[in-house]
């Protein structure tokens, strides 16, 4: 037995997670929660005075604005659809009659308007383009949402629905890029906070493909990816529990989001992974939180 799967046994056996009997779908103890949401109300606190805007948006989105992002062309392997039954009264009855014998059922099956979300920014972008220029001060937003990634895996760090918290900031090139550091340094502040050991390295994201390559060689060139690390299901290969993403003018080009003199804004986000914190802080400190050093409770629960 691999450390990955003894970590997850672990996990399962101190209820912390629920097997649902899907790799990377689980259910999450009482416990579990109250590490995220102490860790969430550090984020508000940390970023509180910045005046960002908060939205939450479900974990499904507008299907049309998931095609024009672009997203099929670099992530196909991972994106999530929602499909239903859309028959008749006799589709239906052959849909029963599939089921029972246990032929594949799901092959009648239609796509609806909704696909699952991949990252908590993804329905900010053509919300905000819709309201017309920025202000003079750019946009600075607030969201958390569950995302899906069809990546199922062994390692609990690695799930297929999990929530992400994002920051994302609209301006100018330096506005946004200052934001972007602002939050690498005080990430690694916070983490110091709960007693966790990091390190920052530039990272690219898993494009799909041979001309995929290309685009993670480019993405890392150009300094565009740095994540945040910590060790836990493996000291050689630690996990990215927050990532800090510039876009440069992709996403203001694609969208329409434009400054209030008209040009073009630029993006940053910055995404914390909640699981992977709150897995982070159990591997470290131990499954049980009344064990856990009296400073980082304290960091965390005041
Ligand atoms: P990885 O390199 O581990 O696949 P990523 O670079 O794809 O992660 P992002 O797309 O930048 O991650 O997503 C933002 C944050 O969401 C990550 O920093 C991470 O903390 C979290 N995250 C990403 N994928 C997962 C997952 N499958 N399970 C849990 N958390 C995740
Ligand atoms: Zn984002
Ligand atoms: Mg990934």
């Amino acid at each position: 037995m691999d450390m990955q799967t003894s970590f997850l046994d672990r996990l399962f056996e101190a209820g912390l997670l629920i097997d649902t009997g899907i790799d990377g779908l689980y259910g999450r103890s009482g416990q579990f929660e109250e590490v995220i949401a102490a860790f969430e109300r550090l984020i508000d606190k940390v970023g509180g005075a910045d005046g960002a805007e908060a939205m939450r948006f479900p974990p499904g989105m507008n299907r049309a604005f998931f095609e024009k992002s672009g997203y099929m062309k670099s992530f196909p392997q991972l994106a999530g659809t929602v499909h239903s039954f859309c028959g008749s009264e006799l589709d239906h009855v052959s849909l029963l009659q599939c089921m029972e014998v246990g032929e594949d059922w799901t092959k009648g099956q239609e796509a609806t308007d909704i696909v699952l979300t991949p990252a908590a920014c993804y329905p900010l972008y053509p919300t905000v383009a819709k309201r017309g220029n920025l202000p003079k001060t750019g946009g600075l937003f607030d969201l958390q949402s569950y995302c899906f990634r069809h990546e199922p895996s062994k390692d609990p760090a690695r799930q297929q629905l999990f929530r992400m918290r994002e920051y994302v900031c609209m301006g100018t090139e330096e506005h946004v890029t200052d934001f972007r550091q602002r939050w690498m340094d005080r990430g690694v502040e916070m983490m110091k906070a709960v007693g966790l050991e990091v390190t920052i390295d530039i990272a690219n994201d898993p494009f799909f493909g041979r001309a995929g390559k290309m685009l993670a060689n480019n993405q890392r060139d150009q300094n565009l990816k740095f994540e945040l690390l910590i060790p836990i299901t493996s000291a050689a290969n630690p996990t990215a529990c927050m990532s800090f993403n510039y876009h440069q003018d992709a996403f203001g080009t694609k969208w329409g989001l434009n400054l209030e003199d008209g040009s073009v804004a630029h993006t940053a986000c910055v995404g914390f992974g909640l699981e992977r914190i709150a897995l982070a802080l159990f591997h470290h400190h131990g499954l049980d939180v009344k064990t856990w050093p009296a400073n980082v409770r304290k960091a965390l629960w005041g």
